[in-house]
């Protein structure tokens, strides 16, 4: 979707309505279901905690103005992570490695 904001158009990826001067833009978001290893202190007292499911939400972003999107990754509305796409990228790429290797 292409649309004017303004002065500024938006990228190819972006579904902001930019309402009210919204300078924003944003993608479509995705909810990505994980499991992960509860943390230290859950399992300091309860060891045989299993893996506990979660769900992140990934998002591109940018604003206008900014020189290139930004690739956040979300758990509960708070960035745990917010990185290049470049970065995004290879963090991709070496969880998919690291993640084969331990199945050999
Ligand atoms: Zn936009």
């Amino acid at each position: 979707m292409t649309h004017a904001t303004g002065t500024n158009t938006c990228p190819t990826w972006c579904i902001a309505l930019h309402l009210d001067g919204d300078t924003l833009h944003h993608g479509a978001s995705i909810e990505l279901a994980v499991m992960r290893r509860p943390s230290p202190g859950e399992r300091l007292f309860r060891p045989e905690l299993p893996a506990t499911p979660i769900t992140l939400e990934l998002v591109a972003h940018q604003e206008a103005g900014e020189p290139g999107p930004w690739i956040a990754v979300l758990h509960e509305g708070a960035a745990v992570l917010d990185l290049t796409t470049l970065s995004a990228e290879h963090l991709a790429s070496a969880l998919r490695d690291l993640a084969a290797d331990t199945r050999r």
